[in-house]
This record gives C-alpha cells, sequence and structure tokens, in this order.
C-alpha cells in the first residue's frame, strides 16, 4: 500500500502540500482530524471575543452548515450577501448591500447621475456596480466548485 502515501491533499489552514495519509500538516502542524470537528457557531463565537486566530477558513461545509442552503442563499440573496451572511461573514456581506444600495442608486438616480462631472460620476459608478455584479457570479463558481470560504474552529471545550 506503499502507493497511498503519494497521494497529496492540501492543508486547509496554510494549503501547504502534505501526504493523504498524513494526520498532522508540517508547515502549520493543524491536525486534520480537528477540523471535521470545527463549527462555523464556534467561529462566530470566537470572531464576537476577537480571538481571530483561532478562526479557520475552510472551503469544506462544516457540519453545522448545509451546502445547499449556501447555494440557495448565494444564488438567491447573493446580490444582498446572502451567502456570506449565511457563514456569518458579516464585514464582506455589508460590501455586497453596499454594492446593491449603489445599484439601485445608478438605477433611480440615472437622469441626475448622467449630469455630474460631464457623465464622469456615472462612469465610475457603473464600473462600481459591474465589479459588484461579477462579485456575485464568482460567488456563485466559487459555491458550486466549492471554493467559497467559510469561517470555523473548535468548540470551546475542545481546546480546554
Ligand atoms: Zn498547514
Amino acid at each position: 500500500m506503499a502507493i497511498l502515501g503519494r497521494d497529496t491533499k492540501k492543508c486547509p489552514r496554510c494549503e501547504a502540500k502534505c501526504l493523504v495519509n498524513q494526520l498532522r500538516c508540517p508547515e502549520c502542524g493543524l491536525i486534520f482530524s480537528r477540523v471535521e470537528e470545527a463549527t462555523n457557531a464556534a467561529a462566530v463565537e470566537r470572531l464576537k471575543n476577537k480571538e481571530k486566530e483561532s478562526v479557520l477558513y475552510v472551503k469544506k461545509v462544516p457540519k453545522d452548515l448545509k451546502k445547499w442552503k449556501l447555494v440557495l442563499f448565494t444564488v438567491l440573496l447573493g446580490l444582498v450577501g446572502g451567502g456570506y451572511f449565511y457563514v456569518h461573514r458579516w464585514q464582506r456581506g455589508l460590501w455586497y448591500i453596499l454594492g446593491f444600495v449603489l445599484w439601485v442608486l445608478c438605477v433611480a438616480l440615472n437622469s441626475i447621475l448622467v449630469g455630474v462631472w460631464n457623465g464622469a460620476l456615472i462612469e465610475i459608478l457603473a464600473v462600481c456596480v459591474g465589479i459588484y455584479g461579477a462579485a456575485w457570479i464568482f460567488d456563485v463558481v466559487w459555491v458550486c466548485t466549492n471554493k467559497f470560504k467559510i469561517p470555523v474552529s473548535l468548540p470551546r471545550e475542545e481546546v480546554q
């Protein structure tokens, strides 16, 4: 079974290449089996307590979240940051709300904005809205291809 040990995987914390049968990341020391126990709820608690170093961003949906819900939130409510709010990445979610507000303003006040700075303002805003729309499309692709990053952490009692 020597060949088995040659398959590699990526460390979910530092992305270093590790052998599949390795229990611990040689780069950052993460014990892989503990990632399975990590939850998004624990990460929320850690972030509230400003313990950023205990929070890990993983691409695998943790056991307390559902992949189908993440897909649904990202596709249907992604333009207001739905997927980000579902995994509790509020700060990122707020940028989407800002993008959405900007988009609505551009449409609603188009006739006024077109006249500002010889139309330069509406062009700048259009680029911003374009980036925002593209970011949402990337989110959908990332969620569907399991590349969307989700904060997780170990429940507190596991650490002590
Ligand atoms: Zn690592």
